[in-house]
């Protein structure tokens, strides 16, 4: 009987290597044969918690549709054979949010409310269990969202198109950037170099990427994408940076993506010119003394922002195609199954080796 091999996360911090049965597939269903996951930071509280129990992590799929039901060919629009990149979310497609293009605020695929179903976060529990990206095979629910791969762009940067995607969103869907803007990205990670790919390829004026030393090799790739200036903040001061960059005028846009908690939410604001847009790309818990004064003062902007739209994924496929960032530059690991847990640990920071994407290509032995 085929079967599927899996990294199955079965408790906090440990994966173990199982193998699956291939699901019955219905009409309006399919399976896809992945070719690459992308690794994702939001894996890591997953590998960390016990709940909801066992399953497969990895929601960053490209693959190639290996079987189809003649209801998913016809709603779809695409055959088996076709190399497609899918979304983690798997939404209902009628109530308000999906009514208004809006679908990744759908509660049915939201991973905090109970009965949900999302990839890379479902538990085996729920059939037939082959939700995750870290397999050989991918049971695609009627209610996947798919985009087709334009031709010649290989799995492990096809694979960056989610976090590609968020930087489409948070930077110039929700940010604004673009011609004439000055853009402050705070965060060299996968996302953070998102954010600055879109600011990049919308024709924004200037944009600064900041981070630490540590980061170097980031910040390295950050300038070989194009950011026109990199900034350690532990050994260079942000705002003088901002200021000598922008001739005093200070930032039109800043995107927080950085994982370093709230310390640097008020210094976010004050790299702001008045009316600027400050975008919040991650969570940093309740913040003793934010400077709400200075949001009123200078009028600015404050948004929150989570996940991207089918457009912003639309956006990253075409700037892939396009070919003319190094986005390639961006890949670091190209890994097996059975290097799951090591990637993983590498997410969060505990192993020696710095990443900024991993792929796992599940069929490298
Ligand atoms: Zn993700
Ligand atoms: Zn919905």
């Amino acid at each position: 009987m085929a079967t599927a091999l899996a990294a199955v996360a079965v408790e906090p911090r440990r994966t173990e290597l199982r193998e699956f049965p291939l699901p019955e597939i219905p009409p309006d269903a399919g399976l896809l044969r992945i070719e690459a996951a992308g690794m994702c930071g939001s894996d890591w509280p997953m590998y960390l918690s016990a709940k909801p129990g066992p399953r497969i992590l990895g929601h960053e799929m490209i693959g190639i549709i290996e079987k189809l039901g003649d209801v998913a060919r016809a709603r779809w629009g695409v055959a088996e054979g076709d190399v497609v990149a899918l979304e983690e979310y798997l939404p209902c497609g009628h109530c308000e949010y999906c009514r208004s293009g809006e679908y990744r605020s759908c509660l049915e695929t939201d991973t905090r409310v109970a009965g949900s179903v999302r990839y890379g976060s479902t538990p085996l529990t729920q059939a037939p269990a082959l939700w995750g990206g870290y397999a050989q095979y991918l049971y695609m629910h009627p209610r996947t969202v798919l985009h087709r791969v334009p031709p010649g762009i290989k799995p492990h940067v096809a694979a960056m198109a989610l976090p590609l995607g968020n930087g489409f969103q948070w930077a110039y869907l929700d940010g604004g950037a673009g011609p004439g803007k000055t853009v402050v990205i705070m965060g060299p990670g996968q996302q953070g170099l998102g954010c600055l790919v879109a600011a990049k390829a919308a024709g924004s004026a200037s944009i600064i990427v900041a981070g630490l030393a540590r980061d170097a090799h980031r910040l390295a790739v950050a300038k070989e994408l194009g950011a026109d200036h990199c900034v350690a903040v532990d050994q260079e001061d942000l705002a003088g940076a901002v200021t000598r960059a922008t001739g005093g005028r200070l930032a039109d846009i800043v995107i927080d993506a950085s994982s370093g908690g709230a310390a640097t939410v008020n210094p976010a604001l004050g790299l702001l010119r008045k009316r600027g847009t400050l975008i919040m790309a991650a969570r940093k818990g309740a913040i003793a003394g934010f400077d709400l004064d200075q949001v009123i003062n200078k009028q600015i902007l404050l948004r929150g922002t989570r996940g991207h739209s089918y457009a912003a994924v639309e956006l990253a496929l075409q700037t892939m195609a396009a070919g003319t960032l190094p986005l390639e530059r961006i890949s670091t690991h190209v890994i097996g199954l059975s290097e799951v847990d090591a990637g993983l640990k590498m997410i969060g920071g505990e192993s020696q080796v710095r990443s900024i994407h991993i792929t796992v290509a599940p069929w490298k032995s």
